[in-house]
């Protein structure tokens, strides 16, 4: 008889670290109080790895690049190709100081990584890969294989995935993770994870970042096919592709309100500004969501995934990589459900 795992979180991590519970022969059910307030719902999907890097973070890269290995296997399981949103990233730097951001971030991938597909780029090559590009981008980086995917598709994908597999998706907020049923739990409920758990999970602190969705319009420049990772006026500023337009994002700035995802005029004022420089056929693009979400974030920046007691397990603290990191915490949490098992079928032999 299968054993039954109940998952509670329907976002990012909750749904993949539930498709390898199902795939690994597990009966799995989802509780989820919906996307209102789910961080994987406004994120801009990029599979962040080499564009993330930041020195003092040499865990959190290795953590980034050993999931995102693990993202062709999970879209290939998925077999949804729109899921995948884009291959490659560049990285544009809008000035000189801009640039030497971006050379101080590859050179400490350099110092970690073995070989990191990063190669740099004159404002002519950059130009020559996205035409819609401003004219005067001060240089670069192609990171090659460093795509991203489209987030809302891709819950979809999982969710149509796990119903497939048999599993249960309830939608229905859970307020005691010892009432609901279920042999193992694992609580994924992103920021909420800390009030499920006996004495919360210290640290764990949210950021709060604006987002926008831009449609193209018949008379709009085609969106483009990179992820655009921009240093602009020494801010950051993304645009990652969509089918009919794209996300543009995104602010970061402590949340001290958890509750709290009004989008701040400031924030998108900067966002939009910068982006329109940086890629200015946008100005004739329509705006058609402005958002903002809360990234959970743990007190050393690593996904906090481990045992609570014998039959409750968490996986949380993801910030602001989570669905890049996603994979790769199933993989932790799979080990763990394994471990309780062998470890039961040892003391009931
Ligand atoms: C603006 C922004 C941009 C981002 N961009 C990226 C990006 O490009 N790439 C990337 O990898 N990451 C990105 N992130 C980070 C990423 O979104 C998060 O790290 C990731 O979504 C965390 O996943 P999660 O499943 O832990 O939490 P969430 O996605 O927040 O999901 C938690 C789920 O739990 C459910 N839930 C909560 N409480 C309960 C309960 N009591 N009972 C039942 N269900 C419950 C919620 O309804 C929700 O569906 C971004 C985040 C933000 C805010």
């Amino acid at each position: 008889m299968a054993r039954e795992l109940t998952v509670i979180g329907g976002g990012a991590v909750g749904l993949i670290c539930a498709l390898s519970a199902a795939d690994g022969g597990w009966r799995v059910r989802v509780y989820d109080d919906g996307p209102g307030r789910r961080a994987a719902q406004v994120a801009g999907g990029m599979l962040g790895c080499l564009g993330e890097a930041h020195p003092g973070e040499e865990a959190l890269l290795a953590a980034s690049a050993a999931s995102v290995a693990r993202w062709p296997a999970l879209l290939q399981r998925l077999g949804d190709p729109a899921v995948t949103a884009a291959e490659n990233t560049l990285l544009v730097a809008g000035s000189a100081a801009d640039r030497a951001y971006f050379d101080e971030s590859v050179a400490f991938l350099r110092g970690v990584l073995p070989a990191p597909d990063a190669a740099e780029q004159t404002a002519g090559q950059l130009r020559a890969a996205e035409p819609g590009l401003a004219r005067t981008p001060a240089g670069g980086y192609l990171l090659t294989g460093e795509g991203a995917v489209d987030n809302r598709r891709l819950l979809a994908a999982l969710r149509a995935a796990l119903t497939a597999a048999g599993a249960e998706l309830i939608d229905e907020r859970v307020t005691d993770p010892a009432a609901v049923p279920g042999d193992q739990v694992l609580v994924a409920a992103g920021l909420d994870s800390a009030g499920l758990v006996p004495g919360g999970l210290p640290g764990l602190r949210g950021e709060k970042g604006e987002i926008l969705r831009l449609a193209r319009t018949a008379w709009s420049v085609p969106p483009p096919r990179h992820v655009i990772r921009a240093r602009w006026h020494s801010r950051n500023v993304y645009l990652v592709p969509r089918e009919d337009g794209l996300v543009l994002g995104a602010t970061q700035y402590e949340a001290l309100d958890h509750t709290d995802r009004a989008p701040q005029a400031g924030g998108v004022a900067d966002l939009l500004s910068d982006a329109c420089e940086l890629f200015p056929g946008l100005r004739t693009y329509e705006l058609t969501e402005v958002a903002a979400g809360i990234r959970p974030m743990s007190a050393d920046g690593l996904p906090i995934v481990t045992r609570i007691d014998r039959r409750v397990l968490v996986a949380a603290g993801h910030g602001r990589n989570g669905i890049a990191l996603a994979p790769g915490t199933a993989a932790q949490v799979m080990d763990l459900l394994c471990t309780a098992t062998e470890s039961e079928e040892r003391s009931s032999a």
